[in-house]
């Protein structure tokens, strides 16, 4: 059998947790049909690292960003050294940026001060943002909708609301992205918003070294366990794995001009 299409639109393979293995993680992903990362920056420093290893690793692109809990940080001089590596060749989006009020690991003015400077400069720089956001969706996707991303669009990364936000994410413009919290024995709304989302606005991640599926919880998550969330997915939606897993990569692909 071969392994289907998938696209892993949420990791962060250039996280201390991979150092170690990395050629290991990227052949076993590659085995299990991920011909596509984005490993995702969170603060400057492992933003010049995602743009770094999307540099020399032919199957990973990045994204730069200034994630929630590194808000407090999120200074003139550090939003200014994220723009100038949006320009970089491989790297194809800003994010991850958005508001967490469940860790509150910023203040939360910081955390709406650094979000909209980045929605700004998605903007600016004709890119899709990527879009964290833990227990604030009314005020994220008020955010969103007063700067308006639908030209270069974006994603909502680790979908956790319900349909009610699922279309509204959509109206404003985003893709929604489900990970391994969608094989959960409690998964919520998550199967209900599998099947809602409209096939080519979906797509799938991994957000690896977190989140892991069902049968690897408590473990780190890698790019190859992608594979387990796609089946989970294409069985909630009644679809054969193969064709969900191209229209998700397709939809990706997209989205990053790739
Ligand atoms: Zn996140
Ligand atoms: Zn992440």
């Amino acid at each position: 059998m071969t392994a289907p299409d998938l696209f892993d639109t949420h990791a962060h393979l250039h996280f201390p947790e991979f150092a170690a293995d990395l050629d290991a993680v990227l052949a076993r992903a590659r085995e299990a049909g991920v011909r596509r990362i984005l490993t995702i920056g969170t603060d400057v420093s492992t933003s010049r690292a995602a743009a770094a290893m999307a540099a020399r690793i032919p199957d990973v692109w990045a994204a730069v960003g200034i994630h929630p809990h590194e808000a407090a940080e999120a200074d003139d001089a550090a939003l200014a050294e994220i723009e100038r590596l949006a320009s970089e060749p491989r790297v194809v989006a800003i994010g991850e940026t958005g508001l967490d009020f469940f860790r509150n690991l910023s203040p939360r003015d910081a955390q709406e001060r650094a979000f909209r400077s980045q929605l700004a400069l998605a903007r600016r720089a004709e890119k899709p943002v990527l879009v964290h956001c833990r227990d604030a969706h009314e005020e994220t996707l008020q955010l969103i909708g007063e700067v308006d991303v639908r030209a270069a669009g974006g994603i909502m990364h680790c979908f956790s609301g319900d349909v009610g936000i699922a279309r509204r994410c959509l109206d404003l413009g985003l893709l929604v992205s489900l990970a391994g919290p969608v094989t959960y024995p409690k998964p919520g709304a998550l199967p209900e918003v599998a099947r809602f989302v409209p096939g080519d606005r979906l797509v799938l991640e991994t957000d690896c070294p977190f989140l892991p599926p069902q049968p690897h919880r408590g473990k780190r998550n890698e790019p190859a366990y992608l594979a387990i969330t796609a089946a989970r997915v294409a069985e909630l939606r009644g679809e054969p794995l193969a064709d969900l897993a191209a229209r998700m990569s397709e939809n990706a692909r997209t989205l990053f001009a790739l």
